[in-house]
């Protein structure tokens, strides 16, 4: 029976390095069969991209393929195990609804995780149905592509299918399957449940693993661990500043949604911020705030030094030093995530040269935004095209000022106006995948089978910097105030 679930042929294969670790490490695990599956959602421009057949995908048997029903010949399909601080608090977690069916490894040698969310419990489902719902699914889809098209570094997404089973959560939801494809899946959280649960050889067999899968050879390197450490601190930084640049509020960074990588995942209460406040929150779950947009890069800052607290073993033979070795890697970051955001602002700007008064004069743009209420986006937007007028901020007395003191700045650097706004057109997206347009994609698509609008989101939203062909339709901001708006939990 279990044979012929391993039936599929197909022009590209499945590796599974991740077996190679001890099996505290993961689970096989098939996925759940499902009734009547039907593809919603193919990814024509990723499968391109990756050499993956797409004439392979849009057959009953890829159909079966995306939703776990049959596997490729020889692959081994795992669920991984790993723990996380879940606002605060450590839990032991692991794929509860995902299942690893494989590696893939591109024809530039790109090796990748193809894995199905919603695919059915897992031994680490605890009281989950290991099931997900149509729209958080399509959620993912939509935000994970138009993240990778602002060019923020994240996990993507390749097909959506429904499973023809109805998932409960308050009310009877149709289910989907995600095939998501990153990196890799390792977090922060599989390292703390290692140091938890593992032995130091088992540590050091994660460390050795993720060093090689995703940093250089380290042979020459001293203390590749620390080299680890440092690595995984620089990638945050720099994604975290690109959050920030473009107003994304990722929602629930438990240390289980981090990825060593440097990639954005799990796209569940997240959304992009309208009006600029940095008290900005959308989760219902983040009642305190602790994932508020200008909470993120000192969350940021807290989970990695959960993770060098994992590192610490492997760090150095004495603790104290370990210690100290791990402190001044963690106090590292807050410079460097400044440096990128404080870069990325110039952009923003059109700055190519660096002044010591450039950080006073961004906070006062970003304080004079929050004071008149002033849409994030739309604010670069129109500074970039020169179109100032029909917002308070713009017809303000202080941004007149502020004004004056940037054209000094841009006059003082010496470069032609061509020059400027081409750079801003490059760090100010026209479009961003806004919470109401979201939410009508979603509408149209679970309540009415309707995937034209999702699929109009998509064009646009994937070609955010292109200025040429702007439909401003997407360009308003929410009728309501976006700060009424709330995401809930993916699950
Ligand atoms: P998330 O909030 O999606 O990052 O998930 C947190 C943890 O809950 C992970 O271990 C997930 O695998 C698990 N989980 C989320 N939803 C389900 C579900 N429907 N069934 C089983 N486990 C789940
Ligand atoms: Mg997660």
């Amino acid at each position: 029976m279990q044979q012929e679930r391993f039936s599929l042929d197909s022009d590209f294969k499945l590796e599974n390095t991740y077996i190679s670790l001890p099996e505290l490490f993961f689970s096989r695990q098939l996925p759940s069969l499902v009734p009547t599956p039907q593809l919603v959602l193919f990814n024509k421009g990723l499968a391109s991209e990756i050499s993956l057949p797409e004439s392979f995908f849009t057959t009953e048997k890829g159909l079966a393929f995306l939703c776990g029903n049959q596997l490729l010949k020889e692959s081994i399909p795992i669920a991984q195990a790993y723990a996380g601080h879940q606002f605060g608090y450590f839990s032991t977690l692991g794929d509860g609804r995902a299942i690893l069916l494989g590696e893939y490894v591109t024809p530039s040698g790109q090796r990748l995780d193809v894995q199905l969310k919603g695919s059915g419990r897992t031994p680490y489902s605890r009281r989950g149905d290991g099931k997900a719902a149509l729209g958080p699914m399509l959620r993912e889809y939509i935000i994970s592509e138009g993240m990778h098209a602002l060019g923020i570094p994240t996990t993507r997404s390749l097909a959506v299918v429904t499973t023809g089973e109805r998932v409960y959560r308050e009310q009877p939801l149709e289910g989907a399957i995600l095939t998501r494809l990153a990196q890799s899946h390792i977090r922060i959280g599989t390292f703390q449940y290692t140091y938890r649960f593992g032995s130091t050889k088992d540590l050091q067999d994660l460390a050795d693993y993720t060093l090689s899968r995703h940093f250089c050879s380290t042979t020459s390197i001293d203390n590749p661990y620390l080299y680890l450490l440092q690595e995984v601190i620089q990638r945050q930084a720099k994604l975290i500043a690109k959050w920030q640049l473009v107003g994304f509020i990722h929602g629930v960074m438990n240390t289980d949604n981090i990825l060593l990588s440097g990639e954005t995942i799990d796209y569940g209460p997240c959304a992009f911020m309208d009006t600029y406040d940095p008290h900005t929150v959308f989760s219902s779950i983040d009642t305190e705030g602790r994932y508020a947009y200008g909470n993120q890069p000192k969350m940021a800052g807290w989970n990695l030094a959960r993770f060098a607290e994992t590192l610490l073993p492997l760090l150095h033979e004495n603790r104290e030093k370990a210690i100290l070795l791990a402190q001044d890697a963690i106090s590292d970051f807050g410079r460097q995530y400044q440096n990128y955001f404080l870069n990325g602002m110039r952009a923003k700007l059109g700055l190519y040269t660096e002044d010591e008064q450039d950080p006073s004069l961004i906070n006062c743009l970003l304080n004079l935004m929050q004071r008149y209420n002033a849409d994030y986006t739309n604010t670069f937007y129109r500074l970039t095209t020169q179109n100032l007028s029909d917002m308070d901020l713009f017809n303000s007395n202080d941004f007149k000022e502020w004004y004056q003191a940037w054209q000094a700045r841009l006059t003082q650097q010496g470069t032609s106006k061509e020059a400027v706004t081409s750079l801003m057109m490059q760090s100010n997206p026209a479009i961003i995948p806004r919470n109401y347009r979201v939410e009508e994609a979603l509408d149209a698509a679970t309540q009415h089978h309707d995937y034209d609008v999702l699929k109009a989101l998509l064009q646009v939203i994937t070609k955010p910097y292109d200025y040429n062909k702007i439909d401003e339709a997407y360009m308003h901001t929410p009728h309501t105030n976006g700060c009424n708006y709330r995401t809930f939990c993916g699950t």
